[in-house]
């Protein structure tokens, strides 16, 4: 799984780039975005059980498969006014979270893309879970688009005056 970290920033460069088309990536609909890219790795509070000796991975697995994460998103888009817009942004969060996590090599052995229909598990070996390129590839374009956005910002003020 790439870092969530990674997964954030991935999110909110996707919704840079589309904003400049589509209005409805923009403001507060980005974060709804960044917040369902974390959806699938809600599956993390396993490791917290699993410090406290409990094994519970396999009730949480479905978290991170497309069907769970669709489930989880209707459940958060309940909790605001638009639900279906809410419900649409989270679910194109969790789909940049599963196209980024494919290229992963899984320790795990992939993941479970058409459960609960299939329990094959899917990955593109490309890159290993471990490495850095990802999140440092991820900060470094999202600084250059902040960067570029900033300075049309301060362009269009200065061609105000
Ligand atoms: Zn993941």
């Amino acid at each position: 799984m790439v870092d969530w970290l990674s997964h954030v920033l991935l999110a909110w460069i996707i919704c840079q780039i589309l904003q400049v088309k589509f209005n409805f990536f923009g403001g507060k609909n980005t974060a709804i975005v960044m917040v369902g890219a974390l959806i699938p790795d809600l599956i993390k509070i396993g490791l917290l059980f699993q410090w406290m000796d409990m094994d519970i991975w396999n009730f949480i697995t479905p978290l991170h498969t497309p069907a769970g994460a669709i489930i989880t998103a209707a459940v958060i888009s309940l909790f605001f006014e638009e639900q279906m817009s809410a419900f649409k942004l989270l679910l194109f969060g969790t789909a940049t979270h599963f196209l980024f996590d494919l290229p992963l090599a899984h320790v795990s052995g992939g993941m479970l893309m058409l459960f609960p229909f299939y329990w094959g598990r899917y990955q593109i070996y490309l890159i290993p879970t471990d490495d850095y390129i990802v999140p440092t590839l991820a900060l470094a374009v999202a600084l250059v688009i902040y960067m570029v956005k900033r300075g049309k910002c301060t362009q269009d003020k200065l061609a105000q005056r």
